[in-house]
């Protein structure tokens, strides 16, 4: 029986693969990956190396949880190395804890490898820090993607009243709705949004609005997006780096 490393690949760019994570996926005899891990680093794996797509979309799941975690497990009855590879850290949004507790139950060995967030390091490459000093002294991380029963939100808007950054996920799709719940519950409507689409990338892309304006600039980027909303949006204007260099 083999061991199963639950592996955060980070956001996109390759260069902010953990040294740790290159050293599981150099000795990996299968590696089981997600749509937004970045492919390039399936070519640091040794000859012989499987390599299993599990991907997922942001709107659907193409492999169901419940499926991916057997092709885990079945993998670890057979090899040695398994590298289970997920986009950004295995426990933001990422259902690592779903997938370690599958194993748990079965006697299957695992380690959990952390990665760079796309939460924390796509703003930062777009030029945004999600905390800085006289602005907000704290941020969220929130999903942006609701469960199919429209009449009752998962998400308790009532708690974003504070000046707190909030960075959502998975929330292309739903931004004019975000936006509209942020003003019913009292932000005004020029407050700073920024949509930033395939973050640490050479195709990342970052549209500036406000929560009135932002669904209609925005909505023809594509995913992967993140959404950032709060006053340490307008820092970008000094901090922008990463765009520059495109
Ligand atoms: N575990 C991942 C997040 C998984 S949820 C992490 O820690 O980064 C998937 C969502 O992450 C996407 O819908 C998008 O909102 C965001 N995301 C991931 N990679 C991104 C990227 N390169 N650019 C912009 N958003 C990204």
């Amino acid at each position: 029986m083999g061991k199963v490393y639950l592996t955060g690949a980070g956001p996109g760019d390759i260069d902010l693969l953990t040294i740790k994570a290159l050293r599981v996926v150099k000795e990996a005899d299968v590696i089981i990956y997600d749509r937004l891990a970045n492919p390039d680093i399936l070519k640091e794996a040794k000859d012989g190396c499987e390599f299993v797509y599990v991907g997922k979309e942001d709107k659907h799941h193409s492999l169901p949880q419940e499926e991916i975690n057997e092709v885990i497990y079945q993998s670890a009855l057979k090899h040695k190395t398994v590298v289970r590879l997920k986009g950004g850290d295995p426990f933001v949004f990422g259902r690592g804890g779903e997938e370690g507790i599958y194993l748990y139950e079965r006697d299957i060995k695992f380690e959990f490898i952390p990665g760079i967030t796309s939460a924390i390091a796509v703003p930062e490459y777009a030029g945004i820090p999600v905390t800085h000093r006289g602005v907000t002294v704290s941020f969220r991380v929130v999903t942006g993607h609701e469960s199919k029963n429209k009449d009752h939100s998962q998400i308790p808007w009532e708690n974003y009243k504070s000046d707190d950054t909030i960075i959502f996920l998975m929330g292309l799709h739903r931004l004019k709705i975000i936006s509209k719940k942020l003003m019913e519950i009292g932000k005004p409507k020029d407050y700073p949004v920024a949509v930033i689409s395939r973050g640490t990338t050479k195709y990342e892309k970052t549209v500036i609005g406000t929560l009135e304006t932002i669904w209609e600039l925005a909505k023809d980027l594509p995913t992967p997006a993140l959404i950032v909303v709060g006053e340490v949006v307008k820092l970008r204007e000094q901090l922008t780096w990463f765009e520059d260099k495109q």
